[in-house]
């Protein structure tokens, strides 16, 4: 018998005692609409064997017997690039040992000089508790692994400094903790050997671009301790993993791709929830909910006995499948719904823990999940996945798939579509999802909306000298201080720049912007939970259900100047449904190109957006109980957006109608917001945009695409100064795209706030013809 890289027999059947195609049969026949399939497609994809090596011949005796397995040849590759000295990132699929290709190289070097140090960064406290435990279970003297991150307490952190030599932390950590008070880890610093960036792909956007700074920055107070760490990333799959770690590093990375782990077959079926029988003739089907449908193949995977995870894209979502799969469970067998949990960031840490524990020991056999899980949480023997609702990219989709079938246990993977144009476009094409290449991660440390705070940041730490600037990019960084200077945020000495303001600079990696919101039961004063302050409005407005660990409370009041949410245990049988309206002012014109028919804008807007109100729906129904007004202050976002306007005549004349304007200009905004990271290195997920038949500052037809964060993160700026080469190719991508009426390839978003309604691709085509023909070519 094989033995994987965990230890686990290879060839292991699944928990329950079906394999997944009799899983996806009963599934199927759990359905009661027998007349059409809700089974779109089955991919199969084959097992691979895996191509294990011998230990490289660095490897010293006490890590091969602790690991007590061989290694597959990625990891012994990846591993031996490092020992070498080489920064390298590993970008293969989950489950495939990722973590051997950076403790061997780490792990020796610690084993081989008792003074070296390794630092290990990752997104999410979770996955570092895991990878300590991990360390742990190696059980080497001397290394003394440990986590430092916001729950290590304070009188322990003193200890962690001075005798941890694997220490495990997440870049908000490094941020905020370890290089402001660089001194405390001097010794720590100038004998780090390795630091190992886990889950890389997960730094991408405004986030990553912050985090490739935070890195420099690291180097940088490495280098001043005389520290010359070599660097390990591991990612997912992902289009140009080497290029992407380059850019998060600023070092040349070498990327090991070629997966020698074994994998069990995948059956992946594509799900199409059936349509629900006519209320109203006139009225279009809708689809039964992609909850509810997931809801019940949760619970009939649980009584066939296999251990099933659910994503579903919402923590509300994740709650409510949950709460149904509990409920229909304790129907059929009284007690069975309480081996049914839902997960989800944002838990406290005690809650995950014991999650992660009893789905490791059996006792759950069935999560509901957000993409918290997403993040590289070890959990094994998975027999099953159901994604509720595609997540948004290729990449998450891989991803979430990945965590069924551990160890070479074949596994059932089932994407069950929402209703709306983009799932349906997937789960008959799927041609869209199989066989096409990843996405690239995407960051851009020459932001300057990124690139100014961090220099501060790094000059409060020491001062910036020269030399130091080729390290934060050069000609941009020099610009970036000359601009520091100017505004008085940095100031100039013969040696360098200097940080002279009282406190550090107040820099937010995530930019998310103000306090968390406090749940608290009015009862007992417990806290439930926490939810960002963006979120908070639509999730705890007063009278919402919110839901924890499928328990049911009753929102009685939002504290706002406090943020507190006050909730009170309750059992409803209706679900809340924040509605929300956005808006968007234009507050400055930086730039603006008149063409006549066609004008391009520059400028800062404050885009608004408001929760006006909230339906009670009966939860097994949908049906709509009643509406409550709310009276919520609005937010708002100051941001820098480009748009542009086309004249009514010349749409007119170019054959599109009055009527067909919103569609036109919504397809031509969200194909232009999909293509922007092909000039803005980007990602869609940090654009916004908003399109409009006449807006009250143009007087025109108007399309808005603008920067999600607060400030503006420069992407409109480069749309802006791309308009023409960006536009071009948004025009391109949908007139060869090959479907009829529009797809996710061409003119529909995963993110779209009105369910991709109205879409217009050919009028979309006529609208970016005008833009086109009306702005100057580049000199
Ligand atoms: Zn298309
Ligand atoms: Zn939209």
């Amino acid at each position: 018998m094989t033995t994987t890289a965990r230890g686990v027999p290879a060839a292991r059947q699944p928990l329950g005692a079906l394999g997944p195609a009799e899983l996806l049969h009963r599934l199927r026949a759990g359905r009661t609409s027998a007349d059409e399939s809700p089974i779109t497609h089955v991919e199969r994809v084959e097992a691979r064997s895996g191509r294990p090596v011998s230990w490289p011949e660095w490897a010293p005796p006490e890590l091969r017997e602790a690991y007590g397995f061989q290694p597959w040849e990625h990891q012994a590759a990846a591993a031996t690039l490092a020992h070498e000295g080489s920064n390298v990132v590993i970008a293969t699929g989950t489950a495939s040992g990722k973590s051997l290709a950076y403790q061997l190289p780490a792990l020796s070097r610690l084993l081989a000089d008792p003074r070296a140090t390794v630092l290990y960064i990752s997104p999410t406290k979770a996955l570092a508790a895991d990878q300590l435990r991990s360390l742990q279970r190696l059980g080497l003297d001397g290394v003394r692994p440990a986590a430092y991150d916001g729950d290590t307490p304070r009188e322990e952190r003193e200890w962690i400094r001075q005798h941890s030599r694997f220490v495990l932390t997440n870049p908000d950590m490094v941020h905020h903790g370890m290089l402001p008070s660089h001194q405390k880890w001097a010794v720590f610093l100038r004998h780090l050997a390795y630091v190992v960036i886990d889950e890389c792909h997960a730094y991408r956007g405004v986030f990553g671009s912050h985090v490739a700074h935070v890195l420099r920055r690291l180097r940088r107070m490495a280098a001043r301790y005389n520290g010359a760490p070599t660097f390990v990333l591991a990612s997912a799959t992902s289009g140009d993993p080497a290029g992407a770690a380059s850019r998060l590093t600023g070092l040349p990375v070498t990327a090991v791709t070629d997966d020698a782990s074994p994998r069990g077959a995948v059956t992946f079926a594509l799900w199409e929830p059936p349509l629900l029988p006519a209320e109203d003739p006139e009225l279009p089907p809708t689809r039964r909910s992609a909850l509810s449908e997931t809801a019940d193949l949760l619970t009939d995977a649980v009584v066939a006995g296999t251990r099933t995870l659910a994503f579903v894209r919402s923590r509300r979502g994740a709650e409510v499948v949950a709460s149904m799969t509990r409920h229909q469970l304790d129907e059929a067998v009284p007690g069975l719904g309480s081996r049914v949990a839902a997960y989800r960031a944002g838990y406290l840490k005690e809650d995950r823990r014991a999650i992660e524990r009893a789905l490791l020991t059996g006792d759950l056999l069935a999560l509901a999940s957000t993409n918290a899980l997403e993040l590289g949480v070890d959990l094994a023997g998975l027999d099953a996945v159901l994604i509720c609702g595609y997540p948004g990219t290729r990449a998450s989709l891989w991803q979430q798939a990945g965590r069924a079938g551990r160890a070479g246990g074949e596994a059932l993977a089932v994407l069950v579509a929402r209703d709306d144009p983009l799932d349906t476009y997937l789960v008959h094409h799927p041609e869209a999802l199989f066989g096409r290449g990843v996405e690239a991660t995407v960051l851009d440390p020459a932001n300057p909306y990124v690139l100014g705070p961090q220099l501060c940041c790094a000059a409060a730490e020491a001062p910036l000298r020269p030399a130091d600037l080729e390290l934060f990019g050069g000609a941009t960084a020099q610009a970036a201080v000359d601009a520091l200077v100017a505004s008085g945020a940095l100031r100039k000495r013969p040696t360098g720049w200097y940080w002279t303001h009282q406190g550090r600079p107040d820099v937010d990696l995530r930019g998310t912007g103000g306090a968390p919101v406090a749940v608290v039961e009015s009862a007992t004063g417990r806290l439930l939970g926490t939810v960002d302050p963006g979120s908070s409005h639509v999730m705890l407005h007063t009278g919402a259900v919110y839901l924890h660990q499928g328990a049911t409370y009753l929102v009685d009041d939002l504290d706002l100047e406090d943020a507190v949410a006050l909730v009170h245990a309750a059992d409803p049988d209706w679900s809340t449904h924040a509605r929300d309206v956005t808006d968007i002012s234009v507050v400055a014109v930086r730039e603006r190109l008149d063409t006549g028919p066609v004008s391009l804008f520059l400028g800062d807007v404050d885009v608004t957006s408001q929760v006006v109100s909230y339906q009670r729906r009966r939860l097994r129904t949908g049906e709509v109980i009643d509406t409550h007004q709310l009276d919520l202050p609005a937010r708002q976002l100051r941001t820098v957006a480009v748009w542009w306007t086309i004249s009514p005549g010349a749409l007119l004349a170019a054959g599109v109608e009055p009527a067909d304007v919103p569609g036109a200009l919504h397809a031509a905004e969200h194909a232009a917001i999909g293509l922007l990271p092909l000039m803005a290195t980007c990602d869609r997920w940090d654009i916004g945009g908003l399109s409009t038949a006449d807006h009250q500052d143009t007087d025109s037809p108007t399309i808005f695409v603008y920067d999600g964060h607060p400030g503006g993160a420069g992407f409109a700026e480069r749309a802006h100064a791309t308009a023409r080469a960006w536009l071009g190719a948004t025009r391109e991508a949908i007139a060869t795209c090959v479907c009829e009426t529009g797809c996710p390839s061409c003119v529909q978003s995963p993110k779209c706030g009105n369910g991709n309604n109205p879409l217009d691709k050919a009028k979309a085509i006529h609208v970016l013809d005008i833009v086109l023909a009306h702005l100057p070519r580049p000199a």
